[in-house]
């Protein structure tokens, strides 16, 4: 296994989570495939982005991100929906008086800023060492059959509700395959559709295996 670098971060962000920018003092680590198009490395992660970017490695740490702001968007669609249906003022203004709304009227558009903020933290470039990592195009879009998608992700998603997959399985093959190789790993993910969770593991480690000789 190659070694873990941790990316350089700015002083003042070095207690901020590379993904959302709270508060942290934990390390997703970022373990590089054959195609990955980076060594391995390591990210400041808060521990509910921590959990998120387990499941999303996906082929890159930007791609990864993405993942990760997706599924922070689903988690807090509701509190990023009081800033859509309210104004600051308006819920200032508002008619809610009694305990139970005042309460809300508080707290409200406190959680709809966090969220909000934490969804579009930039996060910091990904130095090494002092060395610039270039993303190669990965925080953009991706194409795929003359589609572009939103991101990798996005694709995946896509694919996996189209033809059923089981999307956790097609992501680990795309993960292991690289972005190149998309549509080979759709092919595999739609011949092991029914397959058991145990067939799909020993697919998963004999691409290892091959890729790895
Ligand atoms: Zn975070």
């Amino acid at each position: 296994m190659s070694t873990v670098t941790p990316i350089d971060t700015p002083f003042d962000k070095r207690h901020s989570c590379w993904f959302c920018g709270e508060p942290c003092d934990r390390h997703f680590e970022y373990h590089s495939e054959v195609h990955t198009p980076h060594p391995s490395l390591a990210v400041p992660a808060c521990g509910e982005c921590l959990a998120l970017a387990k499941q999303h490695k996906l082929t890159s740490i930007w791609d990864c991100r993405v993942a990760v702001k997706d599924a922070l968007m689903r988690i807090y669609a509701k509190h990023l929906a009081i800033g859509i249906n309210w104004t600051e003022e308006e819920l200032a203004e508002s008619e809610f008086s009694c305990n139970v709304f005042g309460g809300f009227k508080k707290s409200a558009w406190m959680m709809y800023q966090i969220a909000r903020d934490r969804i579009n933290a930039p996060g910091w470039p990904i130095v090494l060492e002092g060395i610039t990592i270039d993303d190669q195009g990965y925080s953009a879009g991706f194409e795929f059959d003359g589609v572009i998608y939103t991101s990798l992700h996005a694709a995946i998603h896509y694919y996996s509700s189209q033809f059923c997959l089981d999307p956790r399985f097609f992501a680990e093959l795309v993960r292991l395959l690289g972005r190149g190789r998309f549509n080979y790993a759709l092919k595999l993910a739609r011949i092991h559709i029914a397959a058991a969770k145990e067939m799909k593991q020993q697919v998963l480690a004999d691409i290892k295996a091959e890729l790895a000789s």
